[in-house]
């Protein structure tokens, strides 16, 4: 009897495996499909000025219009992504299409929209880079200034020297650097102070305990004040309550982001609808 169960218990353990392998196969060849049929999409989430209300830029979110399982967010498929190095089309896809947008939203008088874009570690290990960054400019008559790069601590840590040099030629060619899901990694303010960083965004584990775990509170308030004292601007990140954004405000916070403000929402919408959302912005932070 031992025996059976032993050798059930090993079917499963492979039918599972298989379950697994399977899926992944299927993912990754729809993914090729998805990079075909143009199923992914960029959708946008305003990022706002504390002390003024501002909507000053917005962060690019892919997401993947998928045929049957409708509209995908990244956890399900920028891993797979990864994995396979897609992430370097689909990467500057996301950087064509960003700037395609932020250039219609500028004619028609938005200019004071930043675009930010996040970085995998894959696209900044790519040498072509920096050229399919500039080529993607150039097409839509944009500068530099207009963009700036979230990538994590992670990232810029992973593979320490290549991406650092990489890092320091955009800086040259004018290009901003936000470190994303700050707190998540292992690096610290004084290793960053190397690189050339402009913006810290506390991740949204710190933000979402405000007003509930004072553990998580203190760590806010010690990064905002460590990182601003050292010349960083700060971004809070997951924004939800207006709790929080009290408690940001009252730390000097310079910017927030999250569902209080507005979910991620396509372009068109956020063209649309920038007047409102500006509106309830301001009314926020007031
Ligand atoms: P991220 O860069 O930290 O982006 C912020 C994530 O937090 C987004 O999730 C956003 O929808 C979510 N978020 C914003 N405000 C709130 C809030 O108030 N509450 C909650 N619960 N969530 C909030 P999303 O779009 O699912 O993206 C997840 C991650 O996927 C991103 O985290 C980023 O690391 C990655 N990602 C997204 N787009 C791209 C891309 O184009 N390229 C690469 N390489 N990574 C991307
Ligand atoms: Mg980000
Ligand atoms: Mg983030
Ligand atoms: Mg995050």
């Amino acid at each position: 009897r031992a025996k059976s169960s032993g050798r059930n218990t090993y079917m499963f353990y492979r039918q599972e495996m298989n379950a697994h392998a399977f899926e992944r196969l299927t993912l990754e060849s729809e993914l090729h499909r998805a990079i075909q049929q143009q199923e992914f999409v960029l959708y946008y989430q305003p990022k706002v000025c504390l002390q003024t209300g501002l909507i000053l830029g917005v962060e690019a979110l892919l997401r993947w219009r998928h045929p049957e399982l409708g509209i995908l967010l990244p956890e399900k498929f920028i891993p797979l992504l990864e994995d396979t190095g897609l992430i370097v089309p689909v990467g500057q896809w996301v950087i064509e299409q960003a700037l395609a947008d932020c250039n219609q939203w500028y004619e028609q008088g938005l200019e004071h929209i930043k675009m930010a874009v996040n970085l995998s570690p894959n696209q900044l290990k790519d040498v072509k880079f920096i050229e399919g960054l500039q080529n993607a400019l150039a097409q839509h008559q944009l500068s530099t200034s207009c963009l700036e790069l979230e990538i994590t601590e992670n990232t810029m840590m992973a593979d320490g020297e290549k991406a650092f040099v990489l890092m320091q030629q955009l800086q040259q060619i004018g290009i901003k650097f936000s470190v994303d899901d700050f707190g998540t990694g292992y690096s610290s303010l004084a290793y960053l102070k190397r690189l050339p960083v402009e913006t810290i965004k506390i991740d949204r584990s710190f933000i979402q305990d405000i007003g509930i775990e004072q553990e998580d509170e203190i760590i806010v308030k010690t990064v905002i004040a460590m990182a601003k004292s050292l010349g960083y601007r700060v971004v809070a990140e997951g924004v939800e309550n207006l709790e929080q954004v009290n408690f940001l405000k009252s730390l000097n916070c310079d910017i927030a982001q999250g569902f209080l403000f507005s979910r991620p929402i396509p372009s068109a919408e956020l063209v649309s609808h920038l007047q409102d959302l500006q509106h309830q912005a301001s009314n926020l932070c007031h």
